[in-house]
């Protein structure tokens, strides 16, 4: 259940209105690394997760619903941002807020035409927030990643933080309003928090590599194939131990001969690793029971209910 609080979860301000910068800020409001999308896919994650993981079922839900209050901050700082235009569209009579606000007959013109810029806010939206992105593109439900399994989706979860962060701090640039400012480093701060959150919780789970449950073949798992000629490069990827695994990387220079050496790699033979096929096969069958057991003996067979009632005394 939802119990709204109408006051913001963080005072956002303006100090003048700003039709151009509201448009640009649409961008976390509807756009593909926005808040909704955020608040979405946690909502969505959380379902999954919350037999046998109701910590992380609640973490999900406290940080999906910090999300819509990002969401709620966001579309308000473009309501405020959008002051004169909705003042404007909605006085048919003529008195001139516009006027009042900008102090003058080119300022109001140019303030108007900013707006029209994207004319979404004058025609569609009446001078509010709407949920698209800065380019007018509508939200989609395909932004939300959502897998059903854990270690899957934090890791998404993860890479999506990271992407948020990155969108307030290019929108910080483009808008010398200290108060808008101000909101935007109280915004992206709390996506540094929670890519942190994420992946402490990744770490919980254990085993967590490779992502869900079968292991991976270890004939394939360590090699690097180089693909190209020229100027090559060696690193971490490609040379040392595998950060996953914990395998030694086997540089294949000549892809295309070990290719037909190996009758398409299905000769090939694991090298670099102490697993085998066997032991592949054998830790797959082990995790496979493991996590199915964990979500059957949290499933009743028949009657079910999703929330126990705790009475206060
Ligand atoms: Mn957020
Ligand atoms: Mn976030």
């Amino acid at each position: 259940m939802f119990y709204h609080v109408k006051e913001l979860q963080f005072n956002a301000r303006v100090s003048k209105p700003d039709p151009r910068f509201a448009k640009l800020l649409l961008e976390q409001f509807g756009g593909g690394n926005g808040e909704l999308k955020a608040a979405m896919q946690y909502f969505v994650q959380a379902f999954g997760a919350k037999d046998p993981y109701p910590d992380k079922y609640d973490m999900l839900m406290d940080i999906a619903t910090e999300e819509f209050s990002h969401l709620e901050i966001v579309g308000a700082t473009i309501q405020m941002l959008l002051t004169g235009v909705n003042g404007e569209l909605k006085d048919a009579a003529g008195t001139d807020e516009i006027m009042q606000l900008l102090d003058g007959k080119t300022k109001k013109e140019s303030f108007i035409h900013e707006a029209m810029t994207n004319p979404h806010f004058l025609v569609t939206s009446g001078g509010g927030p709407l949920v698209t992105d800065s380019n007018g593109i509508p939200w989609s439900g395909t932004y939300v990643n959502a897998m059903g399994d854990l270690s899957v989706d934090l890791r998404s979860n993860i890479a999506a933080e990271s992407r948020a962060k990155v969108v307030y701090e290019y929108l910080m640039k483009l808008t010398d309003d200290p108060y808008v400012k101000q909101t935007l480093g109280f915004l992206m701060t709390r996506e540094v928090a929670h890519f942190q959150m994420f992946q402490a919780a990744l770490k919980t789970i254990e085993p967590n590599f490779p992502p869900a449950v079968l292991q991976s073949d270890p004939r394939y798992s360590n090699t690097y194939y180089n693909m190209s000629s020229g100027n090559d490069f060696r690193g971490p990827w490609n040379e040392g131990v595998s950060p996953g695994l914990g395998e030694t990387w086997q540089y294949i220079e000549d892809p295309l001969s070990q290719v037909i050496d190996t009758n398409g790699l299905l000769d090939l033979e694991p090298t670099g690793t102490k697993r085998t096929l066997e032991s592949m096969q054998e830790a797959d069958k082990k995790l496979s029971d493991i996590r199915s057991t964990e979500v059957k003996e949290v499933s009743p067979p028949k009657e079910n209910q999703w929330s126990t009632y705790l009475t206060e005394e």
